[in-house]
């Protein structure tokens, strides 16, 4: 019975179905959370299944894995913070006003009793994200004042942002900008834009001059970009 539950269970499992005729055999592929079988034209679709019912465990496995590295974490749920390389407890309680502290490891937040029930998660994340903006605006002053020192540069000023996928600019006038999400990055991804905007000041583009500059102060920096690449799903609060 139980195997019986598993193969129902399994075969409704959505998959796209790609026939050509240059196809030999039947193959899995799995890209971006879902699955897709490479068959040949004259592979009858029950031999299909029965075939995807044998590589069950290696597609569960692998759906899973890739399912779980595109979804940005519930930190709120999980009560885990990252700050660059910390992670932070977090302590909902109600109070008389809503407010953001620190206490070593602890993050507390106290949410007003006159916030109302369907309102208190939307209310977190609003606290959350200017508590995170404070520490960027701290962060980043102390990291652009010691980077610029040995860099040798001089910009303007800098600002945080709230922007979905971009990290940091800087514009011809000297203005750098970093988004608050990069406090959820370890602190040496987030040093690398640092870096990044700054060498902007003596190569205002992404030629080989440019990347030679980052590497010059910033070894690491493909190690970072790859990064990027893989996590920066994480850099949300939801
Ligand atoms: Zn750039």
């Amino acid at each position: 019975m139980l195997l019986l539950s598993e193969i129902c269970q399994f075969t409704s499992l959505p998959y796209q179905l790609k026939r050509s005729a240059r196809r030999r055999s039947v193959a899995l592929q799995i890209r971006n959370g879902a699955l897709t079988v490479l068959a040949p034209v004259a592979v009858a679709k029950q031999q299909i299944e029965h075939f995807i019912l044998q590589k069950q465990h290696w597609v569960e496995r692998h759906l899973k894995a890739q399912q779980q590295s595109v979804v940005t974490p519930d930190y709120l749920l999980s009560a885990l913070l990252p700050l660059l390389d910390e992670k932070l407890q977090l302590k909902v309680v109600t109070d008389k006003v809503s407010a953001v502290s620190r206490d070593g490891q602890t993050l507390w937040l106290q949410l007003s009793a006159r916030v109302s029930t369907g309102r208190r998660r939307q209310k977190q994340l609003d606290l959350l994200k200017s508590w995170y903006q404070q520490q960027a605006q701290q962060w980043f002053t102390a990291r652009v004042f010691y980077w610029q020192q040995q860099m040798q540069v001089q910009p303007a000023d800098i600002q945080i942002k709230n922007w979905q996928r971009k990290w940091g600019s800087c514009t011809s006038k000297g203005l750098l900008s970093f988004n608050w999400r990069l406090m959820l990055a370890p602190a040496w991804v987030a040093d690398y834009v640092v870096v990044h905007e700054l060498a902007h000041l003596t190569h205002m583009d992404h030629s080989p001059a440019f990347w030679q500059r980052v590497a010059l102060f910033y070894p690491e920096f493909q190690q970072a970009k790859g990064w990027f690449k893989q996590h920066q799903h994480l850099l949300d609060l939801c």
